[in-house]
C-alpha cells in the first residue's frame, strides 16, 4: 500500500442502500467535500458556467447529460479549493458517478480515477423491504415508512397532515427492475475497480454501516478530523 492517503473516494450502492447517511458521515469525519451529480448539475447550471449551460441545455430538453459533459463538470468542480489538499492533490467523495465503464474511463482520462471505492452491499430483498414501505407526502415531500418511521395517524403526514401515497417508484416490481439495472451496470465497474474496492455490509443499522465505512477509509491512512 502506498503512503499517500486515498482521497479520491467514490461511493457506490444500490438505491435504498443508505448512501446519503454514509456520505454525510464520511464528510463529517474526514473533512471531504461531497460531490453528487445532481447537486453539481444544479449548481453549475445556476452559476451559468459554459459547461453548466451546456448541461442545462440537455436537462431542459429532458435529456440525459452526456458522459463527456458530466466529466467536464466534475473536472471543473474539483479544481475548487474545497476539493484540494494543501499540496494541490484532489480530495473528494464522489457519489452517483461513474455508473458505467465508459464513464469510469472518462473519469480516469481526467486523472480522477478513484483511490478507494466504498461499495455498500445490500441484498435485494432488504432494499425492497426498505423502499417498498416508504410513504411520501405529495404536499410537503415528507417521507414516512410503514415499518421504520410510521406516521402517528395511519396514512397521514406527521408534518402537514396530508394524505400519504405509495409512489410508483416504491412499488416492488419497479424496485426490482431498478436493482436488476443497477446490478447489470455495476458488475463491470466492480471488476474494473477490483484493486481499490472495499465492500461494506450495508444490511445493518445505519450507524453500523457508517462505522464500517469510516473504518475502510481510515484503513487507507486517511486521518479523521475533530
Ligand atoms: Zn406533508
Amino acid at each position: 500500500m502506498s503512503a499517500r492517503p486515498a482521497l479520491k473516494i467514490i461511493l457506490v450502492g444500490p438505491p435504498g442502500a443508505g448512501k446519503g447517511t454514509v456520505a454525510k458521515g464520511l464528510v463529517d469525519r474526514f473533512g471531504l467535500t461531497h460531490l453528487s451529480t445532481g447537486d453539481m448539475l444544479r449548481a453549475a447550471a445556476k452559476a451559468g458556467t459554459p459547461v453548466g449551460l451546456l448541461a442545462k441545455g440537455f436537462m431542459d430538453k429532458g435529456a440525459l447529460v452526456p458522459d463527456d459533459v458530466m466529466v467536464k463538470l466534475i473536472s471543473e468542480r474539483v479544481q475548487a479549493a474545497d476539493c484540494r489538499n494543501a499540496d494541490g492533490s484532489p480530495r473528494f467523495l464522489l457519489d452517483g458517478f461513474p455508473r458505467t465503464l465508459p464513464q469510469a474511463d472518462a473519469l480516469a482520462s481526467e486523472g480522477l480515477a478513484p483511490d478507494l471505492v466504498v461499495y455498500l452491499d445490500v441484498p435485494d430483498d432488504a432494499v425492497v423491504r426498505r423502499l417498498c414501505g416508504r410513504r411520501t407526502c405529495p404536499a410537503c415531500g415528507n417521507v414516512h415508512h410503514v415499518e421504520f418511521a410510521p406516521p402517528v395517524q395511519p396514512g397521514l403526514c406527521d408534518r402537514c397532515g396530508g394524505a400519504l401515497v405509495h409512489r410508483s417508484d416504491d412499488q416492488p416490481e419497479t424496485i426490482r427492475k431498478r436493482l436488476a439495472a443497477f446490478a447489470a451496470q455495476t458488475a463491470p465497474l466492480v471488476q474494473r475497480y477490483g484493486a481499490v474496492i472495499e465492500k461494506v455490509d450495508g444490511n445493518q443499522p445505519p450507524e453500523a454501516v457508517l462505522k464500517a465505512s469510516v473504518q475502510v477509509v481510515r484503513a487507507r491512512g486517511v486521518p479523521t478530523i475533530g
